[in-house]
């Protein structure tokens, strides 16, 4: 009777041994299933889009990359000679000259002024900001009176601060007209101009961007075109945004403050892409707008007022913000950034 009862007790000992066992490799199994549940669930939220300031603003390095130290090392005499040409585009996040240094330097540009009243109001929120920026003019001193406003507006410009650039006199696409023409059409602003001001353009925008090698001969101008447009002229314009009123049963004020607050919200995203491109604003960006629609000017100081809030921004012409890399600009050359297109 004894060792029967030894023996039962020994199975139940091994039966309870054997069940915990089980339980223990159930466990196990359980547990590894969970965390292949859990980073199943996690990978979704990891995706970069979530984390734009992260990825879009990485720490300025200490240490500025090869390229960037050979041009931004300041020649000890000054020399007039040509460029060193850099056939690339810095992919450097700062500023390396040493007075923006650490800073990203963005070039705010303005077509087809001047306008008498709103790019008055445009100056006032610049000077409140102590921004500059740069005015490529169009249609100098047709009337007298028009003679009269242009003469201290572009004055203004200049005491300012600004830049003032060449975007020819009636508007006219570059490459459709003859090299007479051309002469004719960037002369009479450039000579308008020097007569109101004394002031002497150094640059042009081709009216739509459009130009070749052999008009950018003929302007004998560095061509300075943009990274970012804005599309200001397409949704804050009076006629877009009547229609845009009416198709969404709006005000016009309001009509107007969403189109400005959607630009913004577009122009924010670009700040923070997280893959940098071409059209993202970033060190180096020539942001197109137009001193001809009211809207516009709410939408540069709201956007400027965004960016100086991180005080990692300068505001510089494009001229300044060229020579800020070392570079000189050259005519011939193509400015969609503030270097040289590789290919032009
Ligand atoms: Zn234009």
């Amino acid at each position: 009777m004894k060792s029967e009862e030894k023996e039962i007790k020994l199975r139940k000992f091994i039966i309870i041994l054997a069940i915990a066992a089980m339980c223990l490799v159930m466990a196990t199994i359980l547990n590894e299933c969970a965390r292949d549940l859990d980073s199943l669930a996690h990978k979704p939220t990891s995706s970069p889009t979530d984390e734009p300031i992260n990825t879009a603003t990485p720490e300025a390095s200490p240490t500025p990359n090869p390229t960037e130290t050979a041009t931004e090392e300041p020649t000890p005499t000054p020399t007039p000679t040509p460029t060193p040409t850099p056939t690339f585009v810095p992919d450097g996040e700062y500023s390396q000259n040493e007075k923006y240094f650490g800073k990203k330097v963005i070039v705010l540009t303005f077509d087809d002024g001047p306008h008498r009243i709103i790019t008055d109001r445009l100056l006032d929120g610049l000077k409140e900001r102590g921004v500059k920026a740069t005015f490529f003019v169009t249609a100098i001193g047709r009337t007298n009176s028009d003679w009269e406003s242009d003469k201290r507006i572009l004055n203004r410009m200049i005491e300012e601060g600004h830049e003032i650039g060449n975007h020819t006199q009636e508007h006219k696409r570059l490459t459709e007209i003859s090299d007479e023409e051309i002469r004719e059409q960037l002369g009479i602003v450039h000579e308008r101009v020097k007569e109101m001001t004394g002031y002497d353009i150094k640059i042009f925008r081709p009216p739509g961007g459009d130009d070749n090698e052999a008009v950018r001969e003929v302007a004998n101008m560095p061509s300075i075109k943009w990274s970012v447009d804005t599309r200001d002229w397409e949704h804050l314009n009076e006629t877009a945004l009547m229609k845009y009123a009416e198709e969404n049963d709006m005000t016009y004020e309001e009509a107007r403050q969403d189109r400005i607050q959607y630009i913004l919200d577009a122009l924010m995203r670009r700040i923070y892409d997280t893959e940098i491109s071409y059209n993202s604003i970033k060190h180096g960006s020539i942001l197109l707008f137009h001193d001809l629609y009211d809207a516009t000017v709410d939408l540069v100081l709201a956007l400027v007022d965004e960016l100086m809030e991180s005080d990692e921004y300068v505001f510089l012409t494009v001229s300044e913000a060229i020579e800020s890399e070392g570079i000189v600009p050259v005519s011939g050359h193509v400015y969609d950034t503030i270097w040289p297109r590789q290919s032009v």
